[in-house]
């Protein structure tokens, strides 16, 4: 893995707040990853942490989740926040199921709330706590 964790970072509908203030609460440790993210979830987490480098994709119903799968693919993101908001209906089930499938086929962790996230960044954000 390399020296900075490189992660991608989604969010639908309500749940881009989330991400947002997450990305807030992290930000000294974001500042050092290489992060990646769709569109308007991009755009929402550059506007509120202006510090952070954010790679912005294509709106995710417009190919911008495709395009995290395929840098899934090409082991070029080390992990996924795909913060789902399962009080919407199921229009974007395709793409949630789309990179599950392939955070398995290449075993990387994927975070779908923000608990897991919290783990994700706790893992990397200290890991000499770990034996
Ligand atoms: P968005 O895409 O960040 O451009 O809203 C996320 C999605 O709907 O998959």
């Amino acid at each position: 893995m390399p020296d900075k964790l490189r992660l991608a970072l989604i969010a639908h509908d309500q749940k881009k707040d989330d991400l947002v203030a997450f990305c807030a609460a992290h930000a000294g440790f974001l500042a050092g990853c290489d992060i990646v993210a769709t569109g308007t979830t991009g755009a929402r987490i550059a506007e509120a942490n202006p510090a952070l480098s954010v790679r912005r994709l294509k709106s995710g119903p417009l190919g911008g989740d495709q395009q995290i799968g395929a840098l899934i693919a090409e082991a070029a993101v080390d992990a996924v926040i795909f913060l789902v908001d399962p009080l919407t209906p199921m229009p974007h089930d395709v793409d949630v199921k789309a990179l599950m499938r392939l955070a398995i086929v290449y075993d990387i962790p994927i975070a779908l709330n923000v608990a897991t996230a919290e783990m994700i960044l706790a893992a990397h954000e200290a890991p000499s706590a770990r034996n």
